[in-house]
């Protein structure tokens, strides 16, 4: 089963993979950590992007594209996959379609208003990657991961300017992608609409829906 999650940034896309990958028993493929696990390690390639991610906007396509080819040839990839934070352009979109048939496109639908407060609350692990959120999920011990006992950090770009900015690219390039696959695949639209919705629930929402559309049992 191959799947796709489009969403605003902060709409929940991470933590909601990182939870349909365990009930599903499919990877979940960020770009996004792809690309910070890379810059971290500071190969050519996290060289070549930083200054993407640094600033909200996007890496140019045929770099995302190549990432991705080569991601979904692995062989953790031959029952399907969670797409998250992929395509978010048209042009690559189109390269998707080329190379794999997507089954289903998962869709998270969240005021902006709630988007902002989220990402600003946002912790991210800095071993394991697991997603926090002072509002809503918040980890046992301040600043301590639940999982792995890693330290919590605030990524660069969760910052108030550096959102508005990625909503802005959200907007104008990732948006429409939802028309085009609206008119090619079953897509499952869970709305949010209060700040501190139960991540779980959302979860329910979307497997209910893989249910109705015969994915899965
Ligand atoms: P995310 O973790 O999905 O919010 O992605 C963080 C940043 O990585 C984005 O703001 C972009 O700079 C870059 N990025 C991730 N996925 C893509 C993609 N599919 N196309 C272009 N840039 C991407």
């Amino acid at each position: 089963m191959n799947l796709i999650i489009l969403g605003a940034p902060g709409s929940g896309k991470g933590t909601q993979t990182t939870r349909l990958k365990a009930k599903l028993n499919i990877p979940a493929i960020s770009t996004g950590d792809i690309f910070r696990k890379e810059i971290k390690e500071e190969t050519e390639l996290g060289k070549r992007i930083k200054k993407y991610l640094d600033s909200g906007q996007l890496v140019p396509d045929e770099i995302v594209i190549d990432v991705i080819k080569e991601r979904i040839k692995q062989p953790d990839c031959k029952n399907g996959f969670i797409l998250d934070g992929f395509p978010r352009t048209l042009e690559q979109a189109k390269a998707l379609d080329k190379i794999v048939k997507i089954d289903a496109c998962i869709n998270l639908s969240v005021p902006k208003e709630i988007i902002v407060k989220r990402l600003s609350a946002r912790r991210t692990c800095k071993n394991c990657g697991e997603i926090y959120n002072l509002l809503v999920l918040k980890p046992k011990v301040d600043g301590v991961c639940d999982k792995c006992g890693g330290p919590l950090f605030q990524r660069d770009d969760d910052r108030e300017s550096v959102i508005e900015e990625r909503f802005r690219v959200y907007e104008r390039q990732t948006e429409p992608l939802l028309k085009y696959y609206e008119s090619r695949v079953p897509v499952i639209t869970v709305t949010c609409n209060s700040v501190d919705a139960p991540p779980e629930l959302i979860t329910e929402q979307i497997i209910n829906g893989l249910k109705r559309l015969k994915l899965i049992d």
